[in-house]
């Protein structure tokens, strides 16, 4: 299936996102214990992650393709404009297509680490909807991927106004993008206002908000700053006083408050960052109306 076909019905869209470990260990515990776990849990697919500059690019294929063809759930691959030329890019496009997967998360990446500005790559894209494009031109017809790209419900950190974010991403929907998963974000009202640019911009695609369920107080003010989310002064305040293990908690009640108010206000499913944990999942999709 591709991301449009879960997209058609009533029941909200519950989907993964996972990365690739660095070492064996990892790995081993994602494909044995956290997959596993995540699946008991009834997602309709699960993304996984491609490393800066596609320093992951063979795990995320095989986790990938672990999670299709051996747990038999609908899974996407990431994939960045980052150090790849157009012929690297048809490669990874081709080893997708060898294993089965017909789903593609497709982004431009961020600079490497230690670089202040993107640069494209030598006889590569600039932007997303370039990738975007660029797969829909080469791709069969009567075959073609599913195609996932960002919004960014508080404006990407490099866009000078929400205007021309849109306009952006108005691009990438046209190019070809079915979806569009939103950047983390822990302030509902951003993605409502978010929806209302985007539709008032005549983008019609299904617009599913990410949501990273919090597991420290640190934890989230790193990932936070990286991508200009806000934390709302209750929420931070309450972190703050916690303990370690009283901040899982908070993260889980915080998240469920969340992802309930966006689902009964017509959000059509909810992308989670589990940061390849799934023991906070459970009572977060427990606690989730209508799942
Ligand atoms: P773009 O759409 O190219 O946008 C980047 C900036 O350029 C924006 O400011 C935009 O307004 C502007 N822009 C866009 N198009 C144009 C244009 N044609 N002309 C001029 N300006 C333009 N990163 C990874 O490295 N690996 C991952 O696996 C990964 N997964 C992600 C999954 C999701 C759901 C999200 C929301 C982000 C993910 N990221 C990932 C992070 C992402 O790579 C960064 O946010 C990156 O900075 C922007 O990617 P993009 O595809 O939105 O870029």
């Amino acid at each position: 299936m591709r991301f449009l076909d879960y997209f058609s019905g009533d029941k909200p869209v519950i989907s993964f996102e996972i990365y690739p470990p660095q070492t064996p260990r990892g790995m081993r515990a994602l494909k044995t214990r956290v997959v596993p776990n995540l699946l008991k849990l009834n997602p309709s697919y699960m993304t996984v992650t491609y490393g800066a500059g596609g320093s992951t690019r063979a795990k995320t294929l095989e986790i990938a393709s672990l999670i299709q063809n051996e747990f038999g759930l609908t899974a996407a691959c990431h994939l960045t404009c980052v150090g790849s030329s157009r012929t690297d890019i048809d490669g990874i496009l081709q080893a997708i297509r060898a294993t089965d997967i017909r789903n593609i998360v497709a982004l431009r990446g961020d600079p490497p680490r230690g670089e202040d500005a993107f640069v494209p790559p030598r006889d590569g894209f600039a932007h997303g909807n370039e990738l975007v494009a660029h797969i829909r031109s080469i791709e069969p017809k009567e075959d073609a991927f599913g195609l996932a790209v960002a919004g960014y419900p508080e404006k990407h950190l490099e866009a000078p106004d929400f205007e021309t974010d849109i306009a952006n991403l108005k691009r990438k929907v046209e190019s070809g993008g079915d979806i569009v998963i939103t950047q983390l974000f822990y302030t509902n009202d951003h993605f409502f206002r978010f929806v209302d640019r985007v539709r008032a911009a005549n983008i019609t695609a299904p617009i599913v908000p990410g949501l990273m369920p919090i597991l420290s107080a640190g934890q989230i003010q790193r990932i936070a700053s990286l991508c200009g989310a806000e934390i709302p002064a209750a929420l931070q305040d309450q972190l703050n006083r916690a303990t370690e293990d009283d901040a899982v908690q908070v993260g889980i009640d915080q998240c469920i408050a969340q992802a309930t108010e966006l689902l009964g206000q017509g959000a059509p499913g909810i992308h989670f960052y589990v940061l390849n944990r799934s023991t906070h999942m459970r009572p977060i999709i427990k606690a989730l109306p209508s799942i």
